[in-house]
């Protein structure tokens, strides 16, 4: 009778915190540089989120490093109340497969809230190069072997995996410069100290626009519709068959945040993703908005479980591990 009563107790306390949600401003770690793709997607989100979470404060913390895997052990270790959050994308996939001592459990240490987006990728390079097509860079970097730079942000990170890949496939091994995020990374290839890289269409369509990095092809096996983008090859017409890395987002809860809460936020990211505004925003930088089940949480961890089983063994084959 007694433990009932504590039982009844406890799951009252729970729905009463649950009902305030939120009271006091969210934070939303993004596991990379401000600037970058994955910032942008969680800053546009935050600002729709915040309309469906009764106008409270939808505040973006990043935490740069490692791939991405150090704001996502903030998250994991967080306290499960639904005021820490993460926004984070395929990296939640390669992270096992890559670090032999990641510091939280992909699978067991997040409550899945809901996926965001599905975003293309593209091979882009400083205007500098000496090469303004796929065949033309194939020739160049062909020509320089052991002499080429490759940004990324760091192992795990989206750009990590698109450029292991194209190293596999093109056959030729690049000197990878890490950073905290694509946007640092982007500036160092503005100014032409790195020589290509891969990343999101989030953070490169407007500098393919203006003419500030030559692009080179799409990392999808489906060529683009958005204007500046449909133009480009994909990487699989080009002769790298097969290949194909769209990024995807989604956001975690640390585990244990209540069910309710939970349920309120998945509430709000699904009002966010039906957004015009917001629907018109990711459009237009080449995010395709979640349409399908995949923004309900068991079918977001489905997805996930699906990604690690897919990334793993390309990952492993390919011999890239850190502690
Ligand atoms: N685009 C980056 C990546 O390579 C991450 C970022 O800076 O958002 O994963």
């Amino acid at each position: 009778m007694k433990k009932l009563m504590i039982a009844v107790a406890a799951a009252t306390l729970a729905s009463a915190a649950a009902a305030a949600y939120p009271e006091k401003p969210v934070t939303i770690v993004v596991p990379f540089a401000a600037g970058g793709p994955t910032d942008k997607v969680a800053r546009d989100l935050a600002e729709t989120l915040r309309k469906h979470l009764n106008n409270q404060t939808v505040v973006i913390e990043n935490v740069g490093g490692a791939g991405g895997t150090l704001g996502a052990a903030k998250v994991a270790k967080a306290s499960p109340d639904g005021y820490t959050l993460l926004l984070h994308h395929i990296g939640m996939s390669t992270a096992p497969a890559l670090y032999r001592n990641l510091p939280f459990k992909v699978l067991e240490d997040f409550e899945y809230v809901g996926m965001v987006n599905d975003v293309p990728m593209t091979l882009i390079g400083r205007t500098s190069l000496p090469a303004s097509n796929m065949a033309e860079l194939r020739t160049w970097l062909t020509a320089n072997k052991g002499k080429i730079n490759l940004a990324n942000a760091g192992l795990g990170a989206a750009s990590h995996l698109c450029g292991l890949l194209f190293q596999q496939q093109m056959g030729i091994d690049m000197t990878t410069v890490p950073y905290k995020g694509t946007a640092p990374a982007m500036t160092d290839l503005l100014g032409g100290q790195v020589d290509i890289m891969c990343d999101q269409t989030t953070n490169t369509t407007g500098q393919i626009e203006s003419g500030k990095v030559k692009a080179f092809a799409v990392t999808t096996t489906k060529r683009l519709t958005t204007p500046a983008l449909s133009k480009l090859p994909t990487l699989d017409e080009s002769g790298l068959k097969g290949f194909n890395v769209s990024i995807w987002h989604g956001v975690y809860a640390p585990k244990n945040t209540p069910k309710a809460v939970v349920d309120q936020l998945n509430t709000a990211l699904r009002a966010a993703l039906k957004d015009p505004e917001f629907i018109k925003r990711q459009e237009a930088l080449g995010a395709v908005v979640v349409t399908d089940g995949r923004v309900a949480p068991a079918e977001h961890k489905k997805f996930v479980e699906a990604e690690i089983a897919k990334w793993g063994p390309a990952i492993k084959a390919a011999g890239q591990y850190a502690d």
